[in-house]
C-alpha cells in the first residue's frame, strides 16, 4: 500500500476539534470522512482502500491509485500518452490549464497491465484533471485502446470517473461520443473478449452517454453517482422531488442499468474472475 502512504496531509484547526485534509505537510494521523465527518486513522483508511470505517463511504481515488489498486505491481505500461491536448477553439484560459503538470496524463491513462498475471487493456479516468471531462485526447486514447485490444485479443477494462464532455472543446468533445461508441462496436465485431466498465463516482454526461454504458459487463462501485444530467438539474427541470438514492449505483442496479454493484475490496477479485472465465 505504498501508493496510499505517499499522500500528504496537514492539520487544520477546526472550531471544535482538529480536522485533517489531504494537502500540505506530512505527519498527520487522522483524516475526516467527507460524508459522516467522523475521523478515521489514516492507517485504517490505508487498510480499507480509502473506504470510511464508520459509514462505508467510498472516497475518490486518483487514476494512479486505481491503477495500483487493480493491477499487478509494476505491470502497467502506459500507451498513447504522446497524444496531447490542444486548444482548437482558442477557449480563454484553457491553454494555461493544458500546460499544467497533470496535462500530460490528461483525463485518462491508457495502457496494458496484468491482473493476477492476466493481460488486460486498461483505461482509467482521472477526475482530478478538469473533472475527468472527455475531450479529444480521451476519445482518441479510448479508441486506440480498443483497436490495440482487438489486434492483441485482449479484454478491455475501463474505469470511468467523469463530469461529461469537455465544454472548452465544444463540438470536438461531443464528437468523441460517436467515435468511442464506434470503437466499441468495431471491437465487438473483431474480438470475442469482454469489455468491462467499472463506473466510479461520479460518471456523468457524455461519458455515461457513450462508452461508459456500452460495456458487456457494467459494474458500479458502491455509492457512485452515475447518470447523465445531475440530480439538481433534473429536479429543477421536472419540478419534482427525486427518490432517495436516485442515480446511485444501488438504485441503477435495482432498475436494471448495471450488472453488479461492488464494494471496493471486492472489485479486483471479481474482475480477475471475469477475465479468467471469458
Ligand atoms: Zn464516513
Amino acid at each position: 500500500m505504498a501508493w496510499f502512504q505517499k499522500r500528504q496531509y496537514t492539520v487544520i484547526k477546526n472550531v471544535s476539534k482538529p480536522t485533517l485534509v489531504r494537502i500540505g505537510t506530512e505527519g498527520a494521523l487522522w483524516e475526516s470522512c467527507p460524508n459522516c465527518k467522523e475521523l478515521a486513522l489514516i492507517e485504517t483508511l490505508i487498510k480499507n482502500l480509502r473506504v470510511c470505517p464508520h459509514c462505508s463511504y467510498h472516497m475518490r481515488l486518483s487514476a494512479d491509485e486505481r491503477i495500483q489498486m487493480l493491477t499487478d505491481p509494476g505491470s502497467f505500461s502506459p500507451m498513447f500518452m504522446d497524444i496531447r491536448p490542444t486548444n482548437p477553439l482558442g477557449f480563454p484560459g484553457y491553454g494555461e490549464k493544458l500546460s499544467s503538470e497533470m496535462a500530460a496524463k490528461e483525463a485518462i491513462q491508457t495502457g496494458r497491465a496484468s491482473m493476477d498475471g492476466l493481460p488486460v487493456a486498461l483505461g482509467v479516468m482521472e477526475f482530478g484533471f478538469m473533472g475527468g471531462s472527455m475531450g479529444t485526447v480521451v476519445g482518441e486514447r479510448v479508441s486506440r485502446l480498443f483497436d490495440h485490444a482487438s489486434r492483441e485479443k485482449l479484454p478491455v477494462l475501463l474505469v470511468t470517473s467523469s463530469g461529461g464532455a469537455r465544454m472548452q472543446e465544444g463540438i470536438f468533445s461531443l464528437m468523441q461520443m460517436a467515435k468511442t461508441a464506434a470503437a466499441v462496436a468495431e471491437y465487438r465485431q473483431s474480438c470475442t473478449r469482454p469489455f468491462v466498465c467499472l463506473l466510479c463516482d461520479p460518471t456523468t454526461g457524455g461519458t455515461t452517454a457513450s462508452f461508459a454504458m456500452l460495456g458487456d459487463i457494467l459494474i458500479g462501485e458502491s455509492g457512485a453517482l452515475i447518470g447523465f444530467a445531475g440530480p439538481r438539474v433534473i429536479e429543477q427541470t421536472i419540478r419534482q422531488k427525486l427518490p432517495a438514492g436516485f442515480q446511485r449505483s444501488e438504485f441503477l442496479l435495482e432498475h436494471g442499468f448495471l450488472d453488479l454493484v461492488l464494494p471496493r475490496k471486492d472489485i479486483r477479485p471479481t474482475l480477475t474472475k471475469i477475465f479468467q472465465w471469458v
